[in-house]
C-alpha cells in the first residue's frame, strides 16, 4: 500500500467529523427551520422517519411542534425504543421547546399515554408559561454562548421543572413573574431549549451543538 491509499481514508474521515451528519426527526414539527440551520453551520442534516435512518447519523435534532403528536407518532413509525437506544448508547441530541419534552425523564401536565425518550434527567412541565396567546420574547443570557444575549422564543413552551445533578443549567428566564425559571439545559452531550434558536437567525445554539457534535 502506497502512501496516498492510505492518506485517503483518514482525508475522508476528517471530512465526516467536521460536516458530521445530523438526522431531524420530521414526523411533525418545524423541521425545515432546523435543516436549515444545521446546514447553514456546517452540517449534514438528513431527515429521520424511519427506524433503519437512525444507523447513518451521528446526532439528532428533535423539533419544536406538538409533543404529544410527536410522541404518537413515534409509536406508529416505532422509532420510540431504537430512539431510547441510541441515546442510552450517548448519540448526541438537541430539541427545542416540544423537542424538550420529548427528551424529558418526566413530563407533567401532558396526556397519560405521551411517551418521553429520556435523554436528560429532568422533570419538565408542559405548557408552563400559559396557553398559546401567553407566547412571548425576551432576551437571555446563555451559558457557553459568546457575544451576548440570546433572543428566545417562547410559543406555549414548557420549563424544566427539575434538573438532575448532572444537568447543567445554561440559561433561566432573567425577570419578570417567569424569573428564575430554567428554559436550557444540557446533560453530555443532550441539549435542550424551552425556546426555538431555529426560529430567529442567530445559529449559536446550533452551532454550540454542531461543535459538540464534532467533538464527540
Ligand atoms: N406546547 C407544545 C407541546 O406540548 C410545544 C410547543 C412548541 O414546540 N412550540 O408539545
Amino acid at each position: 500500500m502506497n502512501a496516498s491509499s492510505v492518506a485517503a481514508p483518514a482525508t475522508e474521515a476528517q471530512q465526516a467529523s467536521s460536516r458530521p451528519t445530523i438526522g431531524v426527526l420530521a414526523l411533525q414539527g418545524d423541521v425545515r427551520e432546523h435543516v436549515a440551520a444545521l446546514t447553514s453551520c456546517g452540517a449534514q442534516p438528513v431527515l429521520v422517519r424511519r427506524a433503519s435512518e437512525l444507523a447513518s447519523i451521528d446526532a439528532l435534532v428533535i423539533p419544536g411542534g406538538e409533543s404529544t403528536a410527536i410522541s404518537k407518532l413515534l409509536e406508529v413509525f416505532e422509532l420510540l425504543e431504537p430512539l431510547r437506544a441510541r441515546l442510552r448508547a450517548g448519540m448526541p441530541a438537541f430539541g427545542s421547546c416540544a423537542g424538550m419534552i420529548l427528551l424529558a425523564s418526566e413530563v407533567l401536565d401532558t396526556r397519560p399515554d405521551a411517551q418521553h425518550l429520556s435523554g436528560i434527567d429532568m422533570t419538565v412541565r408542559r405548557n408552563a408559561f400559559g396557553r398559546q396567546v401567553d407566547s412571548f420574547e425576551t432576551d437571555l443570557d446563555f451559558a457557553g454562548l459568546d457575544d451576548g444575549a440570546i433572543r428566545a422564543v417562547f410559543i406555549r413552551a414548557p420549563w424544566v421543572e427539575r434538573a438532575g445533578d448532572d444537568v447543567q443549567v445554561l440559561a433561566t428566564v432573567p425577570s419578570g413573574p417567569f424569573a428564575g425559571r430554567i428554559v436550557a439545559v444540557r446533560q453530555g452531550n443532550v441539549l435542550a431549549t424551552s425556546f426555538h434558536p431555529e426560529v430567529t437567525g442567530d445559529l449559536r445554539v446550533h452551532r454550540m451543538f454542531v461543535d459538540l457534535v464534532r467533538a464527540a
